[in-house]
């Protein structure tokens, strides 16, 4: 099962981070590290990596600055996520007719994991989902109701889903309420053997999911 999506805020030697690669399903790389590393060291730990490269710098902007970022990072990932509270006119209508035509995906955060998000603004969030339609959410595994919700609003989308492990979720929490993908930081980037750890959750991940399934036919 590979369905954890590496949120790398801090640098993994290189040797580690070779043979991670091919264990997860994707790497999430943030300000942290961009700030740590700059764009060399960034394109240096890219290259043990071929796919589904997420920048999460949760863009929030108007569009032609949102279009100046993602013009100096498209080259080296895949996808970027973008606050959908920016609103649609003259921000991510524009930035996603831009990603799409450089073949490039879009996630919105639907809601984020900490506690002081206020869901109240969900039917706002869902509406700028609707008219973007990105190629995914980000929904908190933190809060399975509102993972739950955004899976029942948007089935077809796929869903990657962080607050797992240092934010309090249970491994498999997110899979068994709709994510596609957990995303996973702290607890693999500080353990003491991240591949151990990788493969260990992936077991969890699997027993979890057949749990679920088990519980859903009863
Ligand atoms: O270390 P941890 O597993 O908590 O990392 C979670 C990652 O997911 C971090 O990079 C964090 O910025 C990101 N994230 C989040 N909550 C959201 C969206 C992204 O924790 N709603």
């Amino acid at each position: 099962m590979n369905k954890i999506i590496l949120a790398l805020d801090e640098p993994l030697d290189y040797k580690i981070l070779k043979d991670i690669s091919s264990q997860v399903a994707g790497i999430k790389i943030g300000w942290p590290l961009i700030l740590e590393q700059g764009l060399e060291g960034i394109k240096n730990i890219l290259k043990n990596f071929d796919n589904n490269i997420i920048f999460d710098l949760k863009l929030a902007d108007i569009d032609s600055t949102m279009i100046k970022i993602t013009t100096h990072l498209k080259n080296l990932g895949d996808s970027f996520i973008v606050h959908a509270f920016v609103g649609y006119n003259e921000s991510i209508r524009e930035l996603k007719e831009f990603l799409d035509k450089e073949n490039k995906k879009m996630y919105l955060v639907s809601s984020m994991s900490h506690k002081g998000w206020n869901d109240n603004f969900y039917p706002y969030i869902k509406e700028v989902i609707k008219m973007t339609n990105p190629y995914g959410l980000v929904a908190p595994a933190t809060r399975p109701k509102i993972l739950k919700t955004v899976k029942k609003d948007f089935p077809e989308k796929i869903i990657i889903s962080p607050g797992i492990g240092a934010q309090g979720a249970k491994i498999g929490d997110a899979l068994c309420n709709g994510a596609n993908y957990e995303i996973i930081g702290r607890s693999i980037y500080n353990s003491k053997d991240p591949i151990g750890t990788i493969l260990e959750f992936q077991k969890i991940q699997e027993e979890r999911l057949n749990e679920c399934k088990r519980a859903e036919t009863r």
